[in-house]
């Protein structure tokens, strides 16, 4: 790598089984950094034993975790939590290598993602249960709460360490065990996460790190009847995939999928605002997030002020190497990336809407950061994800107008609004089609709140006590009296 680590063992190179690190027998997965090209790392291409290994491993580890007070487990994930801060930079610096976005951007990460260790190494002793009003005299009646059980986790590569913690850090409180596979393009983070588990006493079997082939890897997790939950984040494509193969073992789902949210900025918006907030929402992360604002759509009245604001804004992004400094946006994940980001642009232009800002190719996988005006309402940005450093402005004339616009998708995660008048907020917020809204605000993610979508976006929410909830049966218990 073109960074060194200041703990050098951070940098791993194997999977961890049942506490075991292990090197693979068969071709590995080879890591390269997004900005070089070149490959500075690899991983074990896992079989299909080895999962069944772990899932073995997740089960036998099972009872002792559960059986733990939720205090026991909560210190374990405070000093999870403890040593991810302390090696807060090396961590970042493994984002950075293998993912490519701005260090500061990176370290912003690991703190956003420790934020859900800390949350939830508090929130296992808060999952309280329920006494009911018994239906007949002398019963009592409650609803219990425990563990789903062994959990397996699937994470993409665009915040490789918060799409972990958010799923690791409320299956462990809750007394579940869990095995995870990171995405193919960003181990390392995770495998550096798992150490560091490791050396806060968290037992072997509890947190298991698989790499290899997501079909070999995701077959095996899939269609296990040990694993009782599947928690992913990635493309609806998958997702649906995955889904359907959890269907036979009637797994426990939570999904969080693509995205294309709207911003509907109204005529009364506050303009410096509107500007920030579409600046926050598109271009965090390069554009790679799901929650990016893919489509903004703006009221003719405020049409022209904003565009201007915003193409100074745009045009003062520098796109570069992520460890230099004054680099806002990072080079995309891979070519594959680039080339959508790149289709989306072409195809709007050809289709006659305007370059207001960048537009322009650049090197290797970075992508020029540009604004693209009057977009026609099919143009691509308006199906599916751009996930890059492109924002796409479409018009609107009446409320009505914007409101169908932006739900005219069938996705539904987050959405964003830029209004002053109250009455505006209200309709609009209660309007769109979204797990998520954003109002006057780019910037919404947050361990204390919930996070999700609704209909093609998933199902589930990560986050808030609501996010716990996901690894926790309800059991009903009713005793009469003897
Ligand atoms: P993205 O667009 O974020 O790359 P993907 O849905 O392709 O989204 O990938 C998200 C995660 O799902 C990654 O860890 C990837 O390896 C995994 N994945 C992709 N295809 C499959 C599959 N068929 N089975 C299991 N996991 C998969």
């Amino acid at each position: 790598p073109r960074k060194t680590l200041t703990q050098s063992d951070l940098l791993i190179e194997k999977a961890l089984i049942d506490g075991d690190w292990i090197a693979g027998s068969q071709q590995p997965i080879t890591i390269d950094d997004p900005f070089t090209e070149e490959v500075f790392a690899e991983v074990p291409s896992l079989s299909e034993e080895d999962t069944q290994r772990a899932i073995t491993a997740a089960s036998s580890a099972f009872p002792e975790w559960a059986g733990r007070t939720a205090q026991e487990r909560g210190k374990l994930l405070r000093r999870w939590f403890d040593l991810i801060a302390e090696n807060r930079d090396d961590l970042a610096t493994l984002i950075t290598l293998e993912n490519g976005k701005p260090f500061a951007e990176a370290q912003g990460e690991v703190d956003y993602a420790n934020g859900f260790m800390e949350f939830y190494a508090e929130e296992a002793t808060r999952t309280l249960g329920e006494i009911i009003p018994a239906n007949q005299p002398g019963r009592r009646m409650q609803a219990d709460r425990q563990p789903v059980g062994v959990c397996a986790a699937i994470t993409p590569w665009n915040f490789p360490l918060a799409m972990l913690t958010r799923k690791v850090g409320p299956a462990l409180a809750a007394g579940c065990t869990m095995i995870a596979k990171p995405a193919s393009q960003t181990p390392l983070t995770a495998l550096a996460f798992a150490k560091l588990g490791q050396e806060a006493g968290i037992p072997k079997g509890v947190f298991q790190c698989l790499t290899g082939k997501a079909s070999v890897l995701g077959n095996a997790l899939t269609q296990s009847q040990t694993v009782r939950k599947l928690t992913f984040t990635g493309s609806t494509e998958v997702g649906v995939k995955l889904y359907e193969a959890c269907a036979p073992t009637m797994k426990k789902i939570s999904m969080e999928l693509g995205g294309n949210a709207p911003l509907l900025i109204f005529d009364d918006a506050d303009l410096d605002n509107a500007v920030e907030t579409a600046m926050t929402a598109k271009f965090r992360n390069s554009g790679q997030s799901c929650v990016a604002a893919n489509r903004i759509y703006v009221q003719d009245g405020i049409r022209d002020a904003f565009l201007s604001a915003f193409a100074s804004k745009v045009k003062g992004l520098t796109a570069g190497d992520g460890f230099a400094e004054g680099t806002d946006i990072g080079p995309l994940i891979d070519r594959d990336g680039l080339a959508k980001v790149r289709e989306h642009r072409d195809t709007a232009l050809q289709a006659g809407a305007k370059c207001l800002a960048g537009g322009s190719d650049a090197d290797g996988r970075l992508f020029t950061p540009t604004l693209i005006a009057d977009l026609p309402k099919d143009a691509k940005p308006a199906q599916e994800e751009t996930f890059g450093p492109l924002a796409s402005v479409f018009g609107f004339t009446t409320f009505e107008e914007g409101l169908e616009l932006a739900n005219a998708t069938p996705f539904g995660l987050a959405a964003y609004l830029c209004a002053s008048d109250p009455q505006t907020i209200e309709r609009a917020s209660m309007g769109l089609e979204s797990g998520m809204v954003g109002i006057n605000t780019g910037l919404i993610s947050t361990p204390l709140a919930p996070f999700g979508g609704v209909k093609m976006s998933g199902l589930g929410r990560e986050g808030s006590h609501h996010g716990i909830a996901e690894y926790l049966n309800v059991k009903y218990l009713c005793q009469a009296q003897l």
